[in-house]
């Protein structure tokens, strides 16, 4: 990928995960991803319009996944290019809460809330440094 398309991939995101919201400058090991929102094998295309900046931890579990089951259905997985993130998600302090079913499937594909990740934002809030001003 061609460092200007994703230089501006990550300062549309304003240098933030657009799953969790983790910005880059807070992730302190790894770097960030330009994350296909619908993966090639499936579809999906370097277009601006199709991608998204996404922290390792969300990009690694998120994989080529595009939906979960939950229900007897399946829902898909949140589109940063096509809905909004405050529609589907909330803080409950530093848990991450699933206000709709396709924030819900987010949630447990990309393992949002796994232990290590809700210690990094308690740690962030003690710092002042969480929740994002959205
Ligand atoms: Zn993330």
């Amino acid at each position: 990928m061609e460092a200007a398309l994703r230089a501006f991939v990550r300062h549309r995101a304003d240098y933030r995960c657009e799953y969790c919201r983790l910005h880059e400058g807070d992730a302190d090991y790894l770097a960030f991803h330009v994350d296909h929102v619908i993966a090639k094998q499936h579809g999906g295309t370097d277009d601006p319009d199709a991608l998204c900046y996404a922290c390792s931890e969300c990009n690694w579990a998120k994989g080529p996944n595009l939906a979960r089951h939950l229900d007897g259905n399946f829902y898909p997985l949140f589109n940063p290019r096509r809905q909004n993130w405050k529609r589907h998600f909330r803080w409950e302090i530093t848990t991450l809460v699933g206000k709709t079913k396709t924030g819900i499937v987010t949630i447990y594909v990309l393992n949002i809330n796994a232990p290590s990740r809700v210690s990094l934002r308690e740690n962030l809030l003690f710092e002042g440094r969480f929740p994002p001003d959205e």
